[in-house]
């Protein structure tokens, strides 16, 4: 097979595997979009993706972003931001994406406000919690989410939709419920809080726990190694 046919026919068994999940947990999840995660892959592998009805794209690399966005600027593609932000990046990430899913300070979330172009509209937001408090990784702590929506919910140019999360790894399908539970447990909390605002997003689950993900209400999946095989340099965190 041509890596073209392998990734279409990923795509269709990972359509397979959402299906089988939602059976149990498709009032959670009425609308469940797939998102393909697409780091160190070419444009071409990315056309694909997009011939077997992809339609979202998420990066981790800016620069790397940017290449392929100039060579797939004639298809129809919903881009996602979702690795980590310096602060000194934020006017890219504001000009070239639709969703930025990888906000954890409120320094980037008041730079993506100032630089996104009144003309491309309000800006995507999820804000990323480090569920599991783990000191390598990305992501706000569970105290800290609320005075971050309330000033992502305070700013124009920005829309904050929910909140994305990379729990700690772990192969047990109880343990990784039980994370994807308490990212579900803080936006039903900030759903509380702020009851005007439209927060509509679970970013969660990734190639080896989307099932997981799936039962507890994950609206956007994010999957890389499923869809386009084995990366040949580790997945950050
Ligand atoms: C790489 C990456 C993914 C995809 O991971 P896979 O295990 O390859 O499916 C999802 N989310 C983020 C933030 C990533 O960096």
């Amino acid at each position: 097979m041509t890596a073209s046919t392998t990734i279409i026919a990923n795509i269709a068994a990972i359509q397979a595997r959402i299906a089988a999940a939602q059976q149990y947990s498709a009032s959670l999840t009425p609308h469940l979009t797939l998102m393909a995660v697409s780091k160190t892959r070419s444009a071409e592998d990315i056309a694909a993706a997009l011939k077997a009805g992809i339609e979202h794209i998420g990066e981790n690399y800016l620069q790397e972003a940017v290449a392929k966005q100039a060579e797939l600027q004639d298809k129809n593609i919903c881009w996602h931001f979702i690795g980590p932000i310096q602060s000194n990046k934020t006017r890219t990430v504001a000009e070239h994406f639709s969703w930025v899913h990888s906000v954890d300070r409120a320094k980037i979330l008041s730079r993506l406000n100032e630089q996104r172009p009144p003309a491309l509209g309000p800006l995507n937001i999820c804000l990323q919690v480090n569920i599991n408090n783990e000191p390598s990784k990305a992501g706000a702590s569970i105290a800290d989410i609320p005075a971050l929506a309330e000033l992502a919910l305070s700013l124009p140019q920005l829309r904050l939709r929910g909140l994305m999360a990379i729990p700690a790894n772990t192969d047990d399908p109880a343990q990784q419920r039980r994370n994807f539970a308490a990212v579900r447990k803080l936006l039903n909390s900030l759903r509380q809080h702020f009851p005007a605002a439209q927060l509509d997003t679970l970013s969660m689950g990734m190639s080896g726990d989307m099932e997981a993900a799936i039962a507890e209400g994950a609206t956007i999946l994010r999957i890389g190694s499923d869809i386009f095989g084995p990366r040949a340099s580790p997945a950050p965190e």
